[in-house]
């Protein structure tokens, strides 16, 4: 097995803490989006708490009327 030279050792580290912040940022961007998407797109049942989609009358998990 190879061993890495620091330079190469501390260049993986930075390569790898880079990817991990690309992540992290996307995740944070994504993330609420999602959730938006998720909040604008859907509703409640108010029977079960199942998210359903927005124009839907009858839950898709407990299938109770929504109105
Ligand atoms: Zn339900």
């Amino acid at each position: 097995m190879e061993t890495l030279t620091p330079v190469q050792y501390w260049g993986l580290i930075s390569i790898i803490s880079t990817i991990g912040c690309v992540v992290v940022a996307l995740g944070l961007v994504f993330g609420p989006l999602a959730f938006m998407v998720a909040l604008t797109a859907g509703k409640q049942c108010p029977q079960c708490k199942f998210w359903v989609p927005k124009d839907a009358t009858v839950c898709g998990h407990c299938t109770k009327e929504i109105k």
